[in-house]
């Protein structure tokens, strides 16, 4: 069977993973979504792989059946590349509960995981395409995504990467790890605005025909480095069947036993990745959605309404200050069956009326695998002091949502599933926020780094050492309106 991709929205002929990876959105302004069955995986023959095998059995569910010693070498390119600490995703233990420990690679963040093998995927289809003109990788970013892409794609040869970031919508390690970024293919443009202003107006670059044309005049075409691209969905289901598989192989689980996966979500492609994994077979009982004080997602899982028409908060856990999550928009396709003549109906009342409502059935069908909750700054600071103070472990302000959504669902529920917590970003990326939970001092972003280190004796991730002292690279700033005219002005320099 050829396993080709359709968008969510339907009026995109189908597409193969080439094509889809290079597209990076469907033409219709949907998603790209498999059009074929998930596979499901025989969980024994998976149990003694290691990372870079068991990523080449995944992923190769989802390409064609040729294609298999290519991901493999994919994968070894970025997985062996010694960029990841030993195991790629180490699962420990705090307290209770595991913690996936996403952030052990080469930009602290767990977008690495996704996006240290898109470029690959890349390379890949451009060649089985014989495509001869250059992409241009397009990013928004709340943070990480920006930092993980731009290390992902730098130097590679045939692309060139645009990365915008809100300016004061990331944090002060975030921005510095981007504005400091080397290489001859890579730009960072600061925008004045939030991280939804970026993503939208990237977006609309897709299906810009006056962008269009001037691609084609410079021999050019655009792709996207974003949870909207399927080559990043992919990758993540992977490390979701390998804590699973951990926790068996260690003893913790016996398999088939069920656990739940607690996930830090904002554009909700890391919880997306979860539940094709479950589709694929890794026994889950529950999701847990976590959300910061940008509560749109737990809004939508608790009323099945999801409500732009709302305040936008920076918070300190900024990679989840999103009110327009898009992979939602393949969740909801999948939950409707498929049916995207439903899905085009409902973004199309989000798009203008910034609303739509799923009906009753679909509700109680997506609150059966998924329950979700939020956490205010101030509980993101106790949850971190808390548990630091009960298990001796750091989480980041991001992992600290996951942490107190979770400890309040066992609390309402009384759930004793064995949870494992998604941590998506190393805690010396928000090392103020962090210090100041455990200490109740705040300082500035460099002083708490050292003091950090001191006070709990956890290693300052390699990709973090000396950030301070690195030459400033980017420093263009514009306007959120220019975004558009900026990408078209970028093109005509090619
Ligand atoms: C991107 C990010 C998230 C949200 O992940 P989604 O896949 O967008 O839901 C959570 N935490 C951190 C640290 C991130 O960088």
């Amino acid at each position: 069977m050829e396993k080709l991709y359709k968008s969510t929205r339907g009026h995109q002929q189908p597409l193969d993973f080439y094509t889809s990876i290079l597209q990076g959105i469907a033409n219709d302004g949907g998603l790209l979504v498999p059009a074929f069955p998930f596979e499901k995986k025989d969980l024994n023959a998976l149990l003694d792989l290691n990372y870079v095998d068991l990523a080449t059995e995944v992923i190769g569910s989802f390409v064609p059946e040729d294609a298999k010693e290519d991901i493999r070498r994919c994968a070894q390119g970025a997985y062996d590349s010694g960029l990841f600490k030993e195991g790629v995703v180490p699962v420990v233990k705090a307290g209770n509960e595991y913690v996936m420990e996403l952030f052990q690679g080469p930009t602290a963040a767990f977008k690495d995981l996704a996006l240290s093998i898109l470029p690959r995927f890349m390379t890949l289809s451009l060649k089985k395409k014989g495509e001869n003109r250059e992409v241009m990788i397009l990013a928004a970013t709340s943070g990480d995504t920006g930092k993980a892409a731009l290390e992902g794609f730098k130097d590679v040869e045939g692309t060139c990467i645009k990365v915008f970031y809100p300016i004061d919508g990331v944090s002060a390690i975030q921005k510095q790890q981007m504005i400091t970024t080397t290489g001859s293919n890579v730009e960072i443009i600061g925008i004045e605005g939030n991280f939804d202003d970026a993503q939208t107006a990237v977006k609309k670059a897709f299906g810009s025909a006056e962008l269009k044309a001037l691609c084609d005049q410079h021999d050019v075409f655009l792709s996207s480095a974003n949870s909207i691209n399927i080559g990043r969905l992919i990758p993540q289901i992977v490390y979701y069947f390998h804590a699973y598989l951990s926790l068996v192989k260690r003893g913790d689980l016996k398999m088939g036993d069920e656990v739940n996966f607690t996930v830090p979500s904002g554009n909700f492609g890391d919880c997306l990745a979860g539940w094709i994994a479950k589709n694929m077979g890794v026994p889950v009982h529950k999701f847990i959605v976590a959300s910061n004080k940008n509560k749109i997602l737990t809004d939508f899982f608790t009323t099945g309404v999801y409500d732009t028409h709302r305040e936008f908060y920076k918070t300190n856990a900024p990679a989840m200050d999103i009110l327009v999550s898009s992979n939602l928009e393949r969740l909801v396709w999948f939950m409707v069956d498929g049916d995207s003549e439903k899905v085009d109906a409902f973004y199309h009342e989000l798009n203008t009326s910034g609303e739509y409502k799923v009906d009753a059935d679909t509700l109680a069908r997506i609150q059966k695998e998924f329950t979700a909750g939020y956490q205010s700054e101030e509980e993101v600071l106790a949850n971190i002091k808390d548990c630091y103070e009960k298990n001796h472990y750091v989480l980041d302000t991001h992992t600290a949502c996951g942490y107190g959504v979770y400890q309040n669902y066992v609390k309402e529920t009384g759930d004793t599933t064995p949870n494992i917590l998604l941590s998506t970003a190393s805690p010396y990326k928000f090392p103020e926020s962090v210090y100041e939970a455990l200490t109740g001092e705040k300082v500035d972003v460099y002083t708490a780094i050292e003091k950090l280190h001191a006070f709990t004796g956890v290693e300052i991730p390699y990709p973090l050492k000396g950030i301070k002292d690195r030459e400033i690279l980017h420093k263009g700033v514009i306007k959120r309106d220019d975004i558009l005219k900026t990408i078209g002005d970028r093109i005509k320099e090619l």
